[in-house]
């Protein structure tokens, strides 16, 4: 039984079937998610002879262990973790000024097979728990001794193929009585999963929509991303359109930036052609390198012209500033358990 990743409402329920009072419940649920604890012994305002109880039931405070960590020298920060079942997962601590990011995994591996990205190159494996998404953070933030303002869903997986668990780790997330974290400071990013944006949609979460667009084009599109096939661009573009109108909020495309492949003068044409009048921003990713493909990089230049022309045609375009390349722990590089352990389990 692992008590991290339930909601108050759950603990309070749990924990009267033990005979426990609603408020150590709370009490027991600011530990958690606002003072990041992971044993019973640190939660010093509940009796000792409960702590020593909750102990010796062996309920769980964690879904994860933190096996290596590598650091760049701007703050950027890989995390490995372990799960229980020994299957690892990979997330990075992105700190800017008063902004402190984590980038969180939604599922070991990745079933999407785009074909510029490492997480894919295994296949799925499978989803993570709402206690492992939201772990994530709680880990990093216990890690870094620093309070987690902002959440890009762009690390392992694809959320809208795992929802329930990313939801309900999002509704953690956000939670005033837990981390607190502002929906506005969530970011959902996903290939293209028609059915799971539709629901988003619906959502009463004011949270960010990012598109991995990648190509204005169904033939390119589907040579870079196969789920094309299934959520062909007219769909896709039919389903934000909707998105759009329900929520009233503007969508970022991410449009990473393949040298000779997708920055050529009609692939730009083809993206103004697409996004025209539509209420978004669109994100150009310089490539990040990912071992064993052939795919390189486009030039600077390039990427220059796209965010000019985009701008023109008043089409908001902006760069990805590059964090933790270093580390290949940026867009795409994330493959998890290729890198040594090192115990740092504390
Ligand atoms: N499955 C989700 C979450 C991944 S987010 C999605 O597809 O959106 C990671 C972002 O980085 C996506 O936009 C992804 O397409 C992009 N990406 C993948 N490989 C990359 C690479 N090698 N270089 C730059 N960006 C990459």
């Amino acid at each position: 039984m692992n008590i991290k990743g339930l909601f108050l409402e759950e603990l309070q329920e749990f924990f009267h079937t033990m005979g426990l009072p609603k408020y150590r419940a709370a009490q027991i649920y600011t530990w958690i998610y606002q003072k990041q604890a992971c044993t019973w012994e640190e939660m010093t305002d509940l009796p000792k002879d409960l702590r020593g109880r909750l102990t010796e039931q062996g309920l769980a405070l964690g879904s994860l262990t933190p096996v290596n960590r590598i650091e760049d020298s701007d703050g950027t920060i890989k995390f490995l973790f372990e799960l229980e079942d020994h299957n690892t997962i990979e997330s990075v601590f992105i700190p800017e000024d008063e902004r402190l990011t984590s980038c969180i995994s939604t599922q070991v591996g990745c079933g999407m097979q785009c074909s510029f990205c490492a997480t894919g190159q295994n296949g799925l494996i499978r989803n993570l728990t709402a206690a492992e998404i939201i772990d994530q953070l709680l880990t990093i933030s216990r890690q870094t001794k620093s309070r987690i303002n902002n959440v890009v869903i762009m690390g392992q997986g694809e959320p809208l193929a795992n929802y329930e668990a990313t939801l309900n780790a999002i509704k953690l997330m956000n939670d005033p009585k837990g981390m607190g974290i502002g929906a506005r400071h969530i970011t959902i990013s996903t290939c293209g999963v028609i059915p799971g944006i539709l629901k988003l949609a619906k959502e009463p979460l004011q949270v960010n929509l990012a598109i991995s667009l990648h190509a204005a084009d169904d033939g390119l599109r589907t040579r870079l991303m196969p789920i094309n096939k299934v959520y062909p661009l007219s769909e896709l573009m039919t389903a934000i359109r909707n998105y759009i109108e329900l929520t009233g909020r503007r969508v970022t495309f991410e449009y990473t930036m393949i040298d000779g492949i997708n920055d050529r003068p009609q692939d730009l044409g083809q993206l103004i052609q697409l996004l025209s009048g539509l209420l978004c921003h669109v994100n150009l990713i310089p490539l990040n390198p990912v071992k064993g493909s052939a795919f390189g990089r486009s030039k600077m230049e390039r990427i220059h012209d796209f965010i000019s022309a985009l701008t023109r045609v008043h089409i908001e375009a902006t760069i990805r500033k590059e964090r933790g390349t270093n580390l290949a722990a940026a867009c795409g590089q994330l493959q998890g358990g290729n890198w040594s352990k090192n115990d740092l389990a504390k």
